[in-house]
């Protein structure tokens, strides 16, 4: 058994002061340090200092690691100027990424707090890095296709590659599904692939770009030119309503969502979707703002995900946290980062249905340990002070394992 106490911790909920969690594999109690001290006298104890605050590892739901190798390559600051410079670039950047770059994103994920991440795979060329990681995954096998001659082909190399990661499950690898996106993956696919995977985690981009709204909405725009152009295809696959509907009875993380409307809100809300926010990767692809005032009148589930190195330049939640702190420049600010806190702690924990994100006896001892550069005088701006500040963090435990 081990003890933190520390002078201040957020439980995934809330801050509190003087609070100490004793914990193995997972959390025993958490109490006052005098009540837990007696209760496991032979615990290793940690005291930390009055700048430190210990918090639940942050979970990422949303990252490709195969585009790992972007540096300067891609073109930033609209939608289909940049997809057509994946597509010009993308074998390049998938041969540049090789195991020491998965292992790179990994390392800076793990120094940056990140206990949990959720890794979109389109040929499952990182599964054996993922699999190794320290961290618990959520391997996302994505299906990728629009052509219904392929159908077939899609969905055998798909089941093949979820095959592949299902020979790794455990606690803490976890095989799932994704979707592409409801204009890049025709709907007989998405049904096989739905009706196979009953139970499988599930993740789709959704409602990302201006160019995807007018194109599934309206059947027009740049992105008629691109379907038509590359393959021949001169309408939508399905509309947004009709993309949701065919997701009926399965909570989907919807990555983005941000160009979606009071109706499409409306639906997410009453499936109980909930929304992976990537507020730089939707900034550098010119896309928008996530009304996130219209997420939380209807309290649907919000997460916060980096996105890949191919629109963005770190994988560090903090960085995203800063980020999303200053986008949303409306939301009051102290309430606003505790509620960021959340969104990549225990929000982001019932989304995925991981017994993580929570100081709470029973959840799996995934915590970090951070330093401000100096010691808060009050409550109510730690969450704030955090998001600001932290960097890397100083300690880091996955299902009580030290491994930073
Ligand atoms: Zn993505």
């Amino acid at each position: 058994m081990k003890i933190i106490a520390a002078k201040w911790l957020f439980d995934g909920e809330n801050i509190q002061r003087d609070t100490a969690v004793a914990f193995d594999e997972k959390i025993a109690e958490i109490g006052t340090f005098e009540i837990l001290e007696t209760r496991y006298p032979d615990a290793e104890i940690l005291r930390l200092d009055d700048k430190s605050v210990l918090l639940p590892g942050l979970i990422n739901p949303h990252v490709h690691l195969e585009f790992g190798a972007n540096t300067t390559h891609l073109k930033y600051g609209d939608f289909m100027t940049w997809l057509q410079s994946v597509i010009a670039h993308r074998d390049e950047l998938i041969d540049a990424c090789h195991a020491a770059c998965y292992r790179r994103q990994i390392q800076e994920m793990l120094e940056t707090g990140t206990t949990t991440f959720g890794a979109v795979s389109s040929y499952g060329k990182e599964l054996t890095a993922c699999r190794a990681a320290p961290q618990r995954v959520i391997f996302f096998n994505e299906a990728i296709g629009s052509q219904p001659a392929a159908v077939d082909a899609l969905y055998s190399d798909f089941m093949q590659r979820l095959e592949e990661s299902e020979k790794a499950a455990s606690d803490r690898f976890i095989p799932a599904v994704a979707l592409h996106a409801p204009y890049s993956v025709h709907p007989v696919l998405i049904k096989k692939i739905l009706h196979e995977t009953p139970q499988k985690p599930l993740s789709a981009h959704f409602l990302e770009s201006p160019a995807e709204k007018e194109w599934l909405q309206e059947g027009r725009g740049p992105f008629k030119y691109f379907f038509e152009s590359y393959l021949g295809q001169s309408t939508p696959l399905c509309h947004p309503e009709a993309f949701l509907n065919l997701l009926e009875g399965r909570k989907t993380l919807l990555t983005h969502a941000v160009q979606a409307g009071e109706r499409e809100f409306d639906l997410i809300a009453s499936a109980g979707h909930a929304i992976t926010h990537c507020p730089r990767s939707n900034r550098l692809l010119g896309c928008g703002r996530l009304p996130i005032e219209g997420v939380k009148k209807r309290k649907i589930l919000w997460l916060l995900g980096t996105d890949g190195l191919s629109s963005n330049r770190s994988l560090s939640l903090w960085d995203e946290m800063r980020a999303a702190l200053m986008l949303h420049h409306q939301a009051p600010l102290n309430l606003f980062a505790a509620d960021l806190l959340r969104a990549v702690t225990s929000r982001a924990a019932d989304a995925l249905d991981l017994p993580v994100g929570r100081l709470k006896p029973g959840c799996f001892a995934d915590l970090v340990t951070v330093s401000l550069p100096d010691a808060p005088d009050n409550e109510k701006s730690v969450a704030t002070q955090l998001v600001l500040h932290t960097e890397k963090i100083d300690r880091l435990y996955i299902q009580g394992t030290q491994h930073v």
